[in-house]
């Protein structure tokens, strides 16, 4: 099956018991047995749920792995991963990252003796030069949360497992989603996602996913999600897997929007700095080309003044687009990452990688362009 049927079919059948093409709630905890251990392969919800099964069936197909399981949300997903870890284990992540991330390395897994280096991946050298025999894990994000750099996943797969083909390749695809990129096909091992945002698609829910490529991998995934319990609810598991049905036909649009809003920013006499790897201006444009169908829509800027007044200005201003946090909804929303999204990365280390006080982070929906352009310029010209 091709891409747009997976999200459709992949790993999907119709209900056994009645033909319901979409599969029911399963709103139960539990399964009757016949005799002791004797059951139809359910038995309590923490292990596992008809409902979930079939988005984690779904997510599978989608991504190209060979299983999948969906978490309650992005960072228990991340923290499904990170159990798989021993005290001393050491982890090469992306500097740019989302701020609920780096916050879960280093103010949790720091106290459980887990060991991370945070480098800048757009140079494929610097992860080489921090790999040493405790690397268990390169944890890549990409494009990154909110400054879109765009790492090399098929370069970093290559390179790192060259060294060590032991080493696992993680990637954080929720910024791209799988309509975009699929890294297990560019060499990762495990792909993550906050299925709260371009997967579930209509910010109704919060949710995390994690799809891996080997067996080994599956079943130690789903240990840690059974034994530890941050599993997703069946009701939020069929809102994702509708999401799914969507995805490929909402992305297209984000994208049309996305780069459509990019230009308009970067012509723009008020903004310095725009942020889209769709732009050729893009440093990593060729990159971006080469591993993604499209370039998403999500778009971040900074204005000529620098000024954070201005900044709050523009986002007190906007009709259409809304100031919350979050992305990947059918509506558009903004964001100052320096005070919401990524508060929790410390002032310095916001400023060392670029977070500053005037930079401003679009989701940009699927609303009429014309709408979207006509609320950026009406608050652009009160600064
Ligand atoms: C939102 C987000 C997360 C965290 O996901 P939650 O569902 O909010 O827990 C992780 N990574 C990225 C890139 C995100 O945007």
């Amino acid at each position: 099956m091709k891409f747009n049927t997976k999200t459709i079919h992949g790993g999907q059948k119709h209900d056994p018991s009645t033909g319901a093409v979409m599969p029911p709630i399963y709103q139960t905890s539990t399964f009757a047995q016949k005799s002791p251990g004797q059951h139809q392969g359910y038995e309590y919800s923490r292990g596992e749920n008809p409902t979930r099964s079939a988005l984690e069936n779904a997510l599978a197909s989608i991504e190209g792995g060979v299983a999948g399981f969906a978490f309650g949300s992005g960072l228990a997903a991340i923290d499904g991963v990170l159990k798989l870890f021993a005290p001393g284990d050491e982890i090469i992540a992306m500097d740019d990252l989302y701020g609920g991330s780096y916050r879960l390395f280093t103010r949790v897994y720091q106290k459980y003796g887990l060991v991370f280096h945070f480098v800048d991946m757009t140079n494929v050298d610097a992860v080489l030069e921090k790999m040493n025999d405790k690397t268990k894990m390169i944890w890549i994000e990409t494009p990154t949360n909110p400054l879109m750099k765009v790492v090399d996943i098929e370069a970093v797969a290559t390179k790192t497992k060259a060294i060590n083909p032991e080493v696992f390749v993680a990637v954080d695809n929720t910024f791209a989603s799988p309509y975009l990129q699929r890294p297990i096909e560019l060499g990762a091992d495990i792909v993550m996602h906050s299925a709260t945002k371009y997967l579930g698609g209509h910010s109704d829910l919060v949710a995390g996913a994690i799809v891996v490529n080997s067996q080994q991998l599956a079943k130690d995934v789903h240990f840690n999600l059974f034994a530890t319990g941050g599993i997703l609810g069946p009701q939020d598991s069929y809102l994702v897997l509708r999401g799914i049905k969507t995805l490929a036909v909402r992305m297209d649009r984000h994208c049309a929007n996305g780069i459509k809003v990019a230009e308009f920013l970067d012509a723009h006499p008020k903004v310095d700095q725009v942020y889209y790897p769709g732009l050729p201006s893009h440093p990593q444009h060729e990159i971006a080309k080469k591993q993604m169908k499209d370039f998403g829509g999500m778009v971040t800027f900074t204005l000529k003044s620098a000024k954070k007044e201005d900044a709050f200005t523009i986002l007190e201003n906007l009709h259409v687009f809304t100031l919350a946090e979050s992305l990947g909804g059918v509506e558009s929303l903004a964001n100052h990452p320096a005070t919401m999204t990524h508060a929790s990365i410390p002032a310095d280390k916001r400023a060392e990688i670029g977070i500053t006080d005037d930079l401003i982070r679009l989701s940009v929906g699927i609303e009429d362009i014309e709408d979207l352009i006509e609320d950026l310029k009406q608050t652009l010209d009160r600064v």
